[in-house]
């Protein structure tokens, strides 16, 4: 067996070395995966979700432990990383006060003498996640998918071992019966081969456009189903009555939160002409008040990148950017992992800082002629997670809605994701939705049932 060591990307230090499963290893997860399903599935939901309660309860009893953890691997401030746990409990929580009524059978008035939607677990599914937020993204996808019956695999990032492994035993130190949640350390031809074995059932995906590519093919040669969160390109439209006073500091974290490691951060500022200026200064000076510094300490804001490649990505992007003619207003500085939060203007159609999903502090604002040219620009994007609008014109921003083409369109706020509400894309974003009810119905047999 190979291995792994996981690193500080702050630092530079090794921090842990963790053995990778083999195809052998990754089999036997698997039935045992297969064989505790059927005894977990046949708990109560009321079974099921007091353990998932506990999950939340110790979730905020170990936050601190696991926040640095978080911190070590992927270098996220430990503020930020606190919060994360956070909202991995609130989550459970949200699970475990509304799976019983999300699940209920839907009764359908059909010429059956009963007629209704039986909402069954599918069986073993893999999930593939990233690091930028290594425990929320794999809880929004365990909290709900093992709670209506399912068990789960975890394939997390290689740069986050530590986190995966956690993860693992949280579920175990709670009480899950061994087998129902499961990391496994494992390269991409080993999910592949996964993916084809009969006792997986589905697939989620949490990553890059061109990891979703190699995962939905895989899926779709097997017949399984996928659900894919990949990239985004989000606008942050700025009309020319946006309250700046009020809501610049949302759109400065927009950006800039987890050093701008976010599928759903604000990638490119989109500006109505009578506001550009007082915008652009204002925007100048909040990005130059960010605390950069070690992740460890509690007031840093910005620390690092989570790995020095993606540094170097980020880079070639605004370099590539720069020469195609964008302005470089603040930043552009790398020093191993660590990117200087940038701000580019007169970035266009045909430069990576407006094409591209680009994973860092890097914010690029546009300049539009009016508000329509703001929507139309906003659009011109391959991908589509979520647009942001800033307008005291709230009837305007309703009437905008059909025309936003993306999986989400939050008003005089940042896009996130929220327990409650489904979360998702469309485009080269992905398919499929996680969280709210929309979430765990991704993986259930939606039965039907017809007694005449
Ligand atoms: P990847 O998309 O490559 O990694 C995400 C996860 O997918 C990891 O667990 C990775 O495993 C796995 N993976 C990737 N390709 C395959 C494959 N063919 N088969 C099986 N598993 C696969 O992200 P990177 O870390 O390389 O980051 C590159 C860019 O991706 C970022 O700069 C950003 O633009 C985007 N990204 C988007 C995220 C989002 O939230 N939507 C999250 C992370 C990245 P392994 O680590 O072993 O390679």
């Amino acid at each position: 067996m190979s291995n792994i060591w996981s690193k500080n990307p702050y630092t530079g230090e090794s921090i842990k070395e963790y053995y990778k499963d083999t195809s052998a290893s990754i089999e036997e997860k698997l039935k045992m995966a297969q064989s505790v399903q059927k005894e977990w599935s046949d708990k109560t939901i009321e079974e099921r979700c007091e353990l998932l309660q506990n999950v939340s309860e110790l979730l905020l009893d170990r936050k601190e432990e696991y926040a640095k953890l978080i911190s070590m691997e992927m270098g996220k401030p430990i503020s930020q990383s606190i919060a994360e746990i956070e909202k991995c409990a609130w989550a459970c929580d949200f699970y475990a006060f509304n799976v019983e009524d999300l699940l209920a059978d839907e009764i359908i008035e059909t010429d059956a003498k009963e007629s209704f939607i039986s909402y069954d677990p599918l069986g073993c599914i893999l999930a593939v996640m990233p690091w930028n937020y290594p425990f929320w993204q794999v809880m929004r996808f365990a909290a709900p998918t093992l709670t209506a019956g399912n068990t789960g695999i975890l394939k997390h990032a290689k740069n986050v071992p530590g986190c995966s492994k956690a993860l693992e035993q949280l579920f175990l130190d709670v009480g899950y019966p061994k087998g129902c949640f499961q990391a496994i350390l494992a390269g991409h031809e080993e999910i592949e081969e996964l993916i084809r074995n009969d006792g997986i059932k589905a697939v989620t995906l949490t990553g890059s456009e061109k990891a979703g590519r190699g995962i939905a093919q895989a899926a779709g040669k097997n017949l399984k189903k996928s659900v894919l969160e990949l990239g985004g390109n989000n606008s942050c439209i700025v009309f020319e009555d946006a309250n700046l006073d009020k809501y610049l500091d949302t759109m400065v974290q927009a950006r800039m939160q987890n050093t701008g490691q976010s599928c759903i951060a604000a990638k490119r500022f989109i500006v109505c002409p009578e506001i550009y200026d007082e915008f652009l200064e204002r925007f100048i000076g909040a990005t130059k008040k960010l605390t950069v510094g070690n992740p460890m300490d509690n007031d840093t804001y910005i620390g690092v990148l989570a790995r020095a490649d993606l540094a170097d990505t980020l880079k070639e992007q605004v370099d590539k950017s720069l020469e195609k003619g964008a302005k470089l207003i603040v930043g552009n500085k790398k020093d191993g992992a660590y990117f200087e939060p940038t701000i580019l203007t007169e970035v266009t159609p045909g430069m990576p800082a407006f094409d591209e999903e680009t994973f860092g502090p890097v914010a690029a604002i546009i300049k539009a002629d009016n508000r329509r040219h703001a929507i139309e620009l906003a659009n011109i994007s391959s991908y589509g997670l979520g647009s942001m609008l800033f307008t005291e014109d709230i009837e305007h921003s309703l009437e905008l809605i059909p025309e936003i083409s993306d999986g989400a369109f939050f008003v005089n706020e940042m896009v996130k994701s929220d327990p409650r509400l489904p979360f998702g894309g469309t485009k080269n974003s992905g398919y499929g939705r996680e969280l709210s009810r929309e979430g765990i119905l991704e993986f259930v047999n939606k039965k039907t049932v017809y007694i005449k």
